[in-house]
């Protein structure tokens, strides 16, 4: 039958499922309510208790994750190092980095420890061999001698040895046929055995990389086929798929070309299914992409109903970590009824716990998506069950758990209704406690069988270490015999009061009273908090802001300074209270201010809640600052006289910001030199005075004195340099270009009178440095967002890859093949990825540089942009660090090469002169901090992207070309704008010590 290509339904102003950020108690109460009345955990528990005393005797085969997990904890640095060692070693081509990563890692753990001693793990990587390598490895970083490096190589052979041999329990096979194989023969004794295979490898990059794993896919599923033995999805072996890995951009943002490029690929793999009548499964992947995944599973849902109306093997995971859990199984089920469908749902718990955590934190969004108490997420794992075998007209549940009491209170509530299921567990786990659970109970069970080579095994494999090395998780303490079996099977049905962790909103340590706010974000990927921003984005309103004249400044200044006096004698804690004030109305009009920066600055809604973000944390920041760092001090000193050290302003303060941050920079400045006790003269970018203006407006609502700050709007040659010259100006806040900082500098130091304190932050000539050890996808990911968002215009933005030449070749490919998938346009619109450049001067200058680069360097690849003031992302290879001697304002790359040692890569790039940021990706830890201390920059980042510094997590600025320091958002920033003040006092001049004598001084 042919169909007409379909696609997703257009997007919705409405999510299907209620929003991810909502209170987990409340959540908790409402699932605990609904489990079924068939389960009951006292007996649960006594089923599972027999199992769990089993296993304890007759443990997990040495090899298992359980036993590995035992022997290794990875809350200890042996643990660690072997996980490390597991993610990297593998992939490091070249001996002598090999030899450092073995070192790093084996170095600080202690494998040759007594409790080591009675270890069985896998031979090759025994205690007797680590033991050895430390003898033989050459300390990290130190010199080795020729017996040294024999001695070394062997080591690091054996222990590659022993990881690869490790890594092969926990993969089927390298390939399908060989993971047929296996399967066939593990069933000789396991006859009750399904499979569902995993081909490993997620998240593409590239299309390349797409194609690749669509190719894959589809080749398993022919095979799998080939060997079906029939029976239908339930008995047969099946196949379970990640949508991001067909796909580099699977992301809720490029919905649209997921419609276009996604959908068809993952039609003809469940096309494939259908026809072979096996179990496919969509994985669940990151919250995030959630609503996204179930519009892509209906779209594919309602197509197969109507080719295959007989199909009973589409299916998908769901994760019962997530608080929307009991919603998707729902939404799912009425989708089955709406298609009349029957689908085969895997429950899981949820494998990215870690990363949600970390996300909302960052975002700042106003709770978790995922539960944050381990018993939270078993509560709702035995709701989601108790849902799904509700549902089993439409449903088939397949339950994916290790955990023994989970798998007793399934068991009994399937019982109680009489409902067919699966139990699953994973290849190279779990394989004891079902060896106890199976033990003549006949049930199904479905092994997730992980099948390819090393390479794509090993992101997989830490994975799997994390999430079961956790020392919540239940794998881990089943061998633990310091855990009683009571307590391991405790029952989880007692939900938390309080949450397991902070909410985003505290992770600076706000109590709800003190402390700093952690500014509230937003998440783009739910519709309802979405839709402010796009009307925002079209509808905010900006006003035209009048140049202020030159012949202006003169009275501007001398007004300024008149207020002075009065400001400066605002008590600190009333300053650092207008400038909370000012934080708080900031947060509230959040997409009002996101819309500005979209109409003014072009910048994409994503960098628009960061920037604002930023500001509201400056002001935050600052205040908290001001109360401790500004506040008068006594300082020890002899008897009879008092000392006391006062900051306060210095005067009239000049802030000259940029147009790349229009609101972050500028309220940064501003805020600090005011809450310091200067008036302020605040001279915006000529381009982005409309955000500058509407700040300067709110921070006079929130209490900032009229004639305590101006805004004096116009060109830097003319008003700032008259701002500048002015005699009445006591500092000078610049940021923005090296050249423009040294000619403020010389007008400052021309100037008659007082020597005017010049606080500078400038370009950079900004690298990242990559060794062999580095994760080629995670270097990528870096690259982009460092190199190419916010059009490369942001002072901390990636200009020069040094890639170490082992593996440059792949590192490029996957450049040029991410570069093509980034979008270039209209950044109102959420699926652009980067905007235009900032004005017509700005694409001028940009345009010749890469012309030049053109005719000078090799093209690597370059992405689509439209007609317009749009600069196509583009990255060139050079010959040497030193080609680079300007900083390209834009979304230029440029990669170097390197071999040798790492210390002189960034010995070339001191010599460079600039020293802002610097991303360093390498897996050898010393060598990163050793780098790190090598370098003349700023903010050094290690294994992630250099941009976005956060204030007073990150405190920005940079030495040498980039800047005078102290760094902006960081605990040094205040003082420089105030002037400082002894007073002494002789308590005792009045003729005698008399505190002394009456025996009261405090130092008698
Ligand atoms: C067959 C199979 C397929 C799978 N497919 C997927 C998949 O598609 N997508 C996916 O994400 N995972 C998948 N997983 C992984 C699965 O999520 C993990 O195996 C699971 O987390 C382990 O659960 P457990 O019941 O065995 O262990 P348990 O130890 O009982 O539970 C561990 C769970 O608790 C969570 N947890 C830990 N600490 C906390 C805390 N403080 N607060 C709240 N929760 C916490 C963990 O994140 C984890 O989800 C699959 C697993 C199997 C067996």
């Amino acid at each position: 039958m042919d169909h007409a290509p379909f696609s997703l339904s257009p997007r919705r102003s409405q999510d299907r499922l209620p929003s991810p950020y909502r209170d987990e108690h409340a959540v908790l109460v409402d699932l605990i309510a609904r489990l079924p009345a068939s389960l009951s955990w006292p007996a649960a528990a006594a089923a599972a208790w027999p199992w769990v005393r089993a296993v304890r005797e007759k443990p997990a085969p040495f090899w298992a994750m359980e036993s590995l997990l035992r022997d290794y904890p990875i809350s200890r640095p042996e643990g660690l190092a072997l996980m490390r060692l597991a993610e990297a070693l593998l992939r490091v081509p070249d001996a002598a980095t090999a030899v450092a990563l073995t070192a790093d890692q084996l170095g600080r753990a202690h494998f040759d420890a007594p409790e080591f001693s009675h270890h069985k793990m896998i031979s090759g990587l025994s205690s007797s061999i680590i033991a050895l390598s430390k003898r033989f490895l050459p300390e990290a970083g130190g010199e080795t001698g020729l017996f040294q490096r024999l001695g070394a190589q062997t080591v690091v052979a054996a222990t590659t040895r022993a990881i690869q041999l490790m890594g092969r329990q926990f993969v089927l096979g390298r390939h399908i046929g060989e993971a047929l194989h296996e399967a066939r023969a593990t069933r000789h004794s396991h006859p009750e055995l399904r499979f569902s295979y995993d081909m490993l490898g997620e998240g593409a990059r590239t299309e390349a990389d797409a194609r690749r794993y669509l190719a894959s896919y589809a080749d398993a599923i022919a095979h799998i086929a080939r060997a079906a033995r029939g029976g239908g999805p339930e008995a047969a072996d099946g196949i379970s798929i990640k949508l991001s890995a067909l796909f580099p951009r699977y992301e809720d943002a490029h919905r649209a070309r997921v419609g276009d490029t996604l959908l068809p690929r993952a039609w003809t793999l469940v096309q494939a299914a259908a026809q072979a009548d096996m179990n496919l499964t969509i994985d669940a992947e990151e919250c995030d992409r959630l609503e996204l995944s179930l519009d892509v599973f209906e779209a594919l849902a309602f197509r197969a109903a109507a080719e295959f109306p007989q199909w009973r093997g589409f299916g998908l995971a769901v994760q019962a970590y997530q608080t929307r859990a009991r919603h998707v199984i729902d939404e799912v089920a009425r989708i089955a009824h709406a298609h009349g469908q029957r689908f085969m749902v895997r429950l899981v718990k949820g494998a990215y716990w870690d990363g949600e955590i970390k996300r909302a934190q960052e975002m700042g969004v106003s709770a978790y998506p995922v539960y944050t108490h381990k018993h939270h997420t078993d509560i709702s794992y035995l709701a989601c069950a108790g849902a799904l075998i509700d549902h089993a007209d439409v449903i088939y549940p397949q339950f994916a758990t290790h955990n023994a009491g989970t798998i007793a209170a399934i068991q009994a509530m399937a019982r109680s209704r009489n409902a067919a299921y699966e139990m699953q567990r994973l290849h190279g786990m779990g394989e004891a406690i079902y060896r106890e659970v199976l033990h003549g109970a006949g049930m199904p069970v479905r092994v997730y069988a992980p099948v390819g080579e090393h390479r794509d095994l090993l992101a997989y494999l830490v994975r799997r270490l994390l999430e079961n090395g956790a020392n919540s998780s239940f794998v881990h303490q089943l061998t633990d015999d310091s855990v009683t079996i009571d307590s391991l099977l405790a029952s989880p049905l007692h939900p938390s009061p309080e949450g397991g962790l902070p909410l985003p909103v505290a992770l600076y340590g706000w109590d709800g009273h003190r402390g700093r706010r952690n500014p509230a974000g937003a998440d783009l990927a739910v519709a309802a908090e979405r839709q402010r921003f796009e009307l925002a984005a079209t509808s905010t309103r900006m006003d035209t802001v009048p140049e202020a004249p030159v012949d202006t400044v003169h009275d501007t200044m001398t007004r300024l300074h008149a207020a002075f006096p009065s400001w400066n004698a605002t008590p600190l804690a009333e300053r650092a209270a207008v400038l909370r004030r000012a934080g708080d109305a900031l947060e509230m009009r959040l997409p009002e201010f996101c819309g500005l920066l979209v109409r003014e600055a072009h910048k994409t809604l994503g960098d628009c809640i960061s920037e604002v973000r930023e500001a509201i944390d400056f002001c935050r920041y600052y205040a908290e600052q001001a109360e401790t760092t500004l506040a008068s001090r006594t300082l020890p000193g002899p008897t009879g006289e008092s000392n006391t050290l006062h900051l306060h302003g210095r005067g009239v303060f000049v802030c000259i910001s940029p147009w790349n941050f229009p609101l972050a920079i500028f309220a940064g400045q501003v805020v600090a030199a005011l809450v310091a006790g200067n008036t302020v003269a605040a001279k915006p970018a000529e381009q982005t005075p409309a955000v500058a203006a509407r700040f300067v407006a709110l921070l006079h609502e929130a209490g900032v004195p009229a004639d305590a700050l101006t805004l004096q709007h116009g060109p830097g040659h003319t008003t700032g340099a008259a701002l500048v010259a002015h005699p009445l100006t006591a500092g000078v806040c610049f940021t923005g270009s090296t050249a423009v900082a040294r000619t403020i500098n010389r007008a400052l130091a021309a100037k008659e009178g007082p020597i005017v304190p010049l606080i500078a932050e400038t370009g950079g000539i900004n690298a990242m440095v990559v060794d062999s050890t580095a994760l080629p996808e995670q270097v990528v990911d870096a690259v982009v967002q460092s190199g190419f968002r916010s059009a490369g215009q942001r002072c901390s933005a990636l200009r020069l890859l040094c890639v170490h030449e082992d593996i440059a070749d792949g590192i490029i490919e996957m450049i040029s093949g991410a570069l093509h998938e980034l979008s270039v346009g209209d950044p109102a619109l959420l699926a652009t990825d980067v905007g235009p450049v900032i004005d017509q001067e700005a694409h001028d200058a940009i345009s010749r540089q890469v012309r030049r680069l053109e005719n000078e360097a090799r093209l690597i690849g370059r992405a689509k942009a439209p007609a317009g003031r749009f600069i196509a992302p583009v990255a060139f290879e050079v010959a040497k660090v030193a080609d680079v001697q300007t900083e390209i304002f834009g979304p230029v790359l440029h990669v170097v090469r390197w071999s040798g040692e790492p210390d002189g890569v960034i010995a070339e790039i001191n010599a460079l002169g600039y020293g802002l940021t610097l991303g360093l990706q390498t897996r050898i830890d010393s060598r990163g901090l050793r780098l790190a201390s090598l370098a003349r920059i700023g903010n050094v980042y290690v294994n992630r992207n250099m941009i976005g510094a956060v204030v007073g997590v990150q405190p920005f600025g940079g030495e040498g070309l980039s800047g005078t320091g102290p760094k902006a958002g960081g605990p040094h920033y205040l003082p420089r704008f105030c002037a400082e003040q002894t007073v002494t006092i002789n308590t005792a001049a009045a003729g005698g010590n008399a505190a002394l004598l009456a025996g009261t001084a405090p130092d008698t």
